[in-house]
């Protein structure tokens, strides 16, 4: 049988209209939640990740910022204006896209965002209170996909769930979260050995390895659950494809994410909603729809 496509347009777009509400009633209490995207350099793909950002933050009636800076910008100048950000009452999320130019450290970058502004979860202080469940941002991808899981009625607790990655910002979180909502994780990577054994084990599956349709009907046991988080350009076609070969895959799986249209809105919507929540946070006050 056929796997169930997860309408990824469906699940984000209704999502949105319920962020859109939560900032329609903070803004009646005269919060506006408001979003900075920095971006440095030429990229066209990170280019057109912020573009997509600005335009989901403005529909969802936020404030948005959107800084381009040229390729060469000294580090100094980044800082500081991070430094503005982190000061600056309108705005309560922070996302500098990455990559940055190689002369500039993302480590340095990333630590001096604000933690309460940090709408990408990526301070190790927002890492380490994720890491022992404190209230605060998630990750956007990893928390993405638990909510497509949840919007789509997959039980998670008591389930193995198999991550393939293990990056600072997809695969590491992902686990963290997914072991917050009771599931048994393994974690497989580039030096796992016999990784189909273990993926078949797999009940949820998430890949994020970066290899365009690495994941075949052999790695994956009847009825799973499987996530694509990959996003890769293909060479040839110029086209983009998941980590996981979806037309192999789809008579294996319950359920499969497509690529695109599915986990990369979704993890724009989770941005939205950190940012959201950072707002409600400092103007000390929850609204509820
Ligand atoms: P990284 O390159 O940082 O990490 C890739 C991980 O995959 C590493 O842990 C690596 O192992 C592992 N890996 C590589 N090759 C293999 C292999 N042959 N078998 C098993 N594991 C392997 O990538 P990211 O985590 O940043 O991104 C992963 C994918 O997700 C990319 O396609 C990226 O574009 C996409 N992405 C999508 C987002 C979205 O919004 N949908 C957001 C972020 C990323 P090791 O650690 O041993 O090197």
């Amino acid at each position: 049988m056929s796997a169930q496509v997860i309408n990824g347009k469906e699940i984000v777009s209704a999502y949105r209209a319920e962020i859109k509400e939560h900032v329609e009633a903070l803004k009646s209490k005269g919060v506006q939640p408001g979003l900075a995207v920095v971006i440095v350099g030429d990229d066209p793909a990170s280019h057109v990740y912020v573009r997509n950002k600005a335009k989901a933050c403005e529909e969802a009636g936020m404030h948005s910022e959107v800084y381009k800076l040229p390729e060469n910008t000294p580090e100094q100048e980044l800082l500081d204006l991070i430094e503005k950000l982190n000061g600056d009452s309108a705005i309560h999320g922070i996302l500098v896209q990455s990559p940055l130019p190689k002369h500039i450290s993302e480590e340095r970058v990333v630590e001096a965002i604000a933690v309460d502004k940090d709408a990408d979860c990526f301070h190790p202080v927002n890492v380490g209170n994720l890491m022992i469940g404190k209230e605060g941002p998630a990750p956007c991808t990893p928390a993405g996909v638990i909510e497509i899981l949840k919007k789509v009625g997959v039980e998670i607790a008591g389930k193995h769930a198999v991550v393939i990655g293990r990056s600072n910002i997809v695969g590491k979180p992902m686990a963290i979260l997914l072991l917050r909502e009771h599931a048994t994780v393994t974690v497989v990577h580039s030096r796992t050995k016999n990784l189909e054994e273990i993926t078949r084990q797999a009940d949820i599956l998430v890949a994020a390895v970066g290899k365009p349709k690495m994941v075949k009907r052999e790695h994956v046991k009847p009825g799973a659950v499987v996530i694509d988080v990959g996003i890769n350009r293909l060479e040839d076609t110029g086209k983009l494809a998941g980590d996981v070969d979806f037309d192999d895959v789809l008579d294996t799986a319950s359920y499969i994410t497509p690529v695109p249209g599915c986990v990369g809105p979704m993890t724009i919507t989770m941005l939205l909603k950190n940012t959201l929540e950072s707002a409600e946070r400092a103007a000390g006050v929850k609204v509820t729809v």
